[in-house]
């Protein structure tokens, strides 16, 4: 397994997870299945947001890494207020349009908008987020054709290290439909014994108690340095998934600096999962599209 990781020195015991590096070495091998196939036609990506300058600048790296694979792009922008009836007649257009492959819709979708149904309507050969409950049934029973891009990406970083997961401690904070289930699946697939924490696991004051056992932690909560970094466990993994914004800075929802001192290994925000989720896009659009040529 290649393990694009810089090399532990003797003064430094812990790694910081390289997500640019990574996201380029699954380029090349995108780049080289690509050639191999030898298509007549370029996949195409359909990406919808709702205007927010994160979700500006986010469909700018999704369009700048599609057009440097050859795969083509599309994006439709739609104000906060859009209604569910405008969302929903896009979607079907582009499940119609046989030279679109893949689907993205940003989230979180404003709140007049029914997520689950959007989820619903992607063509589930077209949902390149793997959020169709067709694909997320297929996720259960580890047949997943697409997956949750940003769980695979969580799952790139931790395979980057080399550490096998059979029997290890893995906890997942958050249990949100896009990234907390899917990534407690997959660690589930490695044979990790996984714990899923949540809301009332805080509330019930034992968060702590299970993120100082965790041989590999993944958070997804969106609350900036809400896990301490007293509380990781030497050794351990740590893959930050959140990204906030605090005093114009992106930070994620580890205590990055502290944890850093006890992980092994600790993605960082930015940096880390962000531009894996993005080529996971792209390989997902890639399955996509092979799965609409059988
Ligand atoms: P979400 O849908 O809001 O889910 C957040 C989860 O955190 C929920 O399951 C929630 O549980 C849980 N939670 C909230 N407060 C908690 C607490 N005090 N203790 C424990 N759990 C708590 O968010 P998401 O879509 O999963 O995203 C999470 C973060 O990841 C966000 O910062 C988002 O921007 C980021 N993200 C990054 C990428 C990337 O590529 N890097 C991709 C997707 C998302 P309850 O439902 O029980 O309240």
């Amino acid at each position: 397994m290649v393990v694009n990781t810089p090399a532990r020195s003797a003064m430094s015991p812990h790694v910081v997870l390289d997500g640019k590096a990574i996201a380029e070495r699954i380029k090349q091998q995108l780049r080289r299945e690509l050639a191999s196939l030898k298509l007549a036609v370029s996949p195409s990506l359909a990406i919808l947001y709702f205007e927010t300058p994160a979700s500006h600048v986010y469909q700018q790296a999704q369009c700048q890494q599609a057009e440097s694979l050859g795969i083509r792009s599309m994006t439709e922008a739609r104000p906060l207020g859009v209604t569910q009836a405008d969302v929903e007649r896009l979607i079907l257009h582009w499940n119609d349009d046989p030279l679109i492959h893949g689907i993205f819709v940003h989230q979180p979708v404003p709140p007049q908008i029914d997520a689950q149904r959007i989820s619903s309507l992607i063509d589930p050969r077209k949902d390149v987020e793997g959020i169709h409950p067709q694909n997320s049934a297929r996720r259960f029973f580890a047949k997943a054709r697409i997956g949750s891009c940003t769980a695979l990406a969580v799952m790139e970083l931790i395979e980057s290290t080399g550490v096998d997961l059979t029997g290890k401690e893995a906890v997942v904070v958050g249990h949100s439909e896009i990234v907390g289930r899917p990534v407690s699946m997959l660690l589930l697939d490695k044979l990790a014994t996984t714990t899923i924490c949540h809301v009332e696991t805080d509330k019930a004051g034992r968060l702590a108690e299970h993120v100082r056992r965790a041989d590999v932690l993944v958070v997804a909560v969106g609350r900036p340095r809400f896990i301490k970094g007293g509380w990781i466990k030497p050794g351990a993994i740590v893959i930050d998934v959140g990204i906030n914004v605090v005093g114009g800075h992106v930070v994620g929802d580890v205590e990055f600096a502290q944890a850093k001192e006890r992980a092994a290994f600790i993605s960082p925000v930015p940096g880390g999962v962000g531009p894996v989720t993005v080529m996971m896009v792209m390989k997902n659009t890639i399955e996509a599209f092979k799965l609409q040529q059988r």
